[in-house]
């Protein structure tokens, strides 16, 4: 199949391709997204062929507006709405009990569904022109790092699907925060460009579920299926350290081998000389850390790194997001120093 490139002001015939059952790559302001009719289940199905997305791992439906929610959702409490007033459009996804008109394709067969109004202006133009409601993961092959620009997504998907609209950089750079709000306190299932202090400013009390902050054992049960699989990851395995920005680049000098590659802040460059490095922008600055991160993962699958350690971000704001997928992409291998 040849992958066809739209610009920004050809939403209208790119918005064909998915009324037509195909699929299409769509900028939002976290990162790309592999999007087909929400409605269509063998369309649905399509995306997790050209993904190579494990059947249990559910999707998120994109709508233009809250006020679609009553169309796909059942008993939607008042906090979806109080939620949906102070931040969408933009990226928080919420976890509603879903009515049976959403496929279980979309779903995984579960009882909820991920409900998201995205603020990228092009992305909201393809949802308006299509008039349907997007299902959409992350535009990456299941596993690696999500893509954050149109280049990154071509790389995964060139030849697999119909088209993709090229909307720039993405702004956020991590994937949606997704909120789970059919269980009391409501749960942060994922961190994301949302964070955790804002959703308790709206909220109360919220629960941070345990697959944020480590691995899943085998045999336990995570929240959503999708939660146990291994993600983010580039080829060579990762080790992140964590503790404050001069000691974590202090250990990684130390251990460094012939072989190894960096990802560090921007200030620590200079100490990393003559290796293979990234950089996820200054200390200080945890929005350029999410904008940059998964470039900066996906960078050494073009390089023969043998290992990758990462300088670990700061946890607060939307760092626990940036801190949340370099440890995933480690396996959760994390030194503390
Ligand atoms: P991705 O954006 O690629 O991470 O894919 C969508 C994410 O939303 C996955 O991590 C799913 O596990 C999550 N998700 C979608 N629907 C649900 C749901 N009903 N319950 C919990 N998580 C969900
Ligand atoms: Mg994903």
């Amino acid at each position: 199949m040849k992958t066809k490139r739209f610009t920004a002001d050809q939403v209208e015939e790119a918005a064909e391709i998915l009324k037509n059952g195909g699929l299409l790559g769509i900028p939002t302001e976290t990162v790309y997204g592999l999007g087909a009719n929400g409605l269509d289940a063998a369309a649905v199905g399509h995306i997790f062929e050209a993904k190579g997305r494990p059947q249990d791992n559910p999707l998120i439906l994109h709508i233009p507006s809250a006020l679609w929610l009553e169309r796909y959702c059942d008993h939607i409490p008042a906090a979806a709405y109080a939620l949906a007033r102070r931040f969408w459009p933009g990226p928080l996804t919420m976890i509603l009990e879903h009515k049976d008109i959403v496929p279980d394709a979309v779903t995984a067969g579960l009882a909820t569904v991920g409900m998201r109004c995205p603020s990228h202006p092009v992305c909201r133009a393809i949802i308006q022109a299509a008039d349907l409601p997007v299902a959409a993961p992350s535009g990456n092959t299941s596993g690696r790092p999500s893509p954050t620009n149109m280049a990154d997504m071509l790389e995964d998907m060139d030849g697999k699907i119909d088209g993709i609209v090229d909307g720039g950089p993405c702004s956020v750079g991590v994937e949606s925060t997704i909120i789970d709000l059919t269980v009391t306190p409501p749960r942060l299932l994922r961190p994301g460009g949302v964070t955790l202090e804002e959703l308790r400013e709206v909220l109360g009390e919220v629960a941070v579920d345990e697959a944020v902050t480590r691995l899943m054992a085998a045999g336990e049960h995570p929240r959503a299926p999708g939660m146990k699989y291994r993600h983010y990851a580039p080829k060579a395995p990762v080790t992140v350290v964590r503790g404050a920005p001069e000691q974590s680049a202090r250990y990684i000098r130390e251990h460094l081998e012939e072989g190894d590659g960096v990802i560090c802040f921007a200030e620590f460059l200079p100490l990393f000389e003559g290796y293979p490095t990234e950089s996820m922008g200054p200390a200080s600055d945890q929005a350029e850390q999410a904008r940059r991160v998964f470039d900066a993962l996906r960078y050494f699958d073009g390089t023969d790194v043998q290992r990758i350690w990462a300088q670990g971000p700061d946890p607060t704001g939307i760092g626990l997001a940036v801190s949340n997928r370099l440890n995933k992409a480690a396996g959760f291998h994390i030194v503390e120093v």
